[in-house]
């Protein structure tokens, strides 16, 4: 059995640091360029094998060079790619800027992710025999769908990460058990600005919400509770590519161990702050024994 399964998208980050974003019609002379293994999934799958879970992933690479890496990004993560099918054409792709505030503005090219419109009998056993399933909306929604039914049918929990923000199906919501949007996500989705205010909106959809924060931490809302405010660690961040996947992926691994959601979330919070100290997306996540020694 499979703890976590992770139905999502495998991108190449192409990434320019740069002082400033260049504004609409401008050109910046940037400062540097890397090639960073990321995509939500892929970045979910890792933070989360890291963090210490027994995940598989579910999505699709290209036959291009990229496709290469990026599995072998999963695999050295101790992630199983079974599942991770190679499709002809280019690997999924994100063009990249990152400032000098740590900020950072994304283009998503899906390449192989795209293909990757309906499961099949293996996905969906996979799928049914774990302890948790994370989606994020990098894959054609039909996808997405077919994972969260899969897993409601079979009692698996679901936790959805609404990015790259859209209208969510009133059926995806209705199979969703944790929703984990960040502040502007949360705010579109609940049309309102304030974290608590959507908090709430959102509770008339889901059972449960983590809205992330960013510096600020995060916020834990259930239906017929309290909300909980998560403090941030305080750290100096230098790139926070990937910080809501790092903390998605450790809070799923902290739920599957059974611990109260406060208390999971914040080991995912110590697990983020440690992620935003360093450049890079999947390449910046932290072991578990480093969340554990951050964390205590
Ligand atoms: P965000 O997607 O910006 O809301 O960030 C996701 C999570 O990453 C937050 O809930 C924090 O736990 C962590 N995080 C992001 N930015 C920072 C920061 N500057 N300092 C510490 N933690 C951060």
């Amino acid at each position: 059995m499979t703890g976590i399964v992770v139905l999502g998208s495998t991108n190449m980050d192409l990434v320019a640091y740069v002082a400033r974003a260049p504004k609409h019609g401008e050109t910046v002379t940037g400062r540097e360029f890397r090639t960073v293994p990321g995509g939500k999934g892929a970045n979910q799958a890792v933070a989360a094998a890291r963090a210490g879970g027994d995940v598989a992933m579910i999505g699709a690479v290209g036959t291009d060079e990229f496709g290469v890496l990026l599995r072998h990004t999963l695999t050295s993560s101790g992630v199983d790619t079974d599942l991770l099918h190679t499709a002809e054409g280019p690997s999924g792709t994100a063009h990249i800027v990152v400032d000098d505030e740590g900020g950072n503005a994304i283009v998503v090219i899906p390449g192989a992710n795209g293909t990757v419109t309906a499961l099949g009998p293996g996905e969906e056993t996979v799928i049914t025999s774990a302890g948790s399933l994370l989606l994020q909306l990098e894959l054609p929604l039909s996808a997405v769908l077919d994972g969260a039914r899969a897993a409601r049918r079979h009692g698996v929990r679901t936790i959805l990460t609404p990015a790259p923000v859209q209208p969510l199906p009133p059926e995806l919501l209705a199979c969703t058990d944790l929703l984990v949007p960040n502040e502007h996500e949360a705010a579109a989705l609940a049309g309102v600005a304030d974290p608590y205010g959507a908090a709430e909106v959102l509770l008339r959809r889901v059972p449960e919400v983590v809205i992330t924060l960013g510096a600020a931490g995060c916020l834990y809302a259930a239906r017929g509770a309290v909300p909980v405010t998560v403090p941030a660690p305080k750290v100096t961040a230098v790139d926070t590519t990937a910080a809501g996947d790092t903390f998605v992926g450790a809070l799923a691994v902290a739920i599957g161990e059974g611990r109260p959601m406060a208390e999971a979330a914040r080991w995912a919070s110590a697990a983020a702050a440690l992620c935003v100290r360093r450049h890079g997306a999947s390449t910046s996540m932290p072991y578990r024994s480093e969340i554990d020694e951050a964390a205590s």
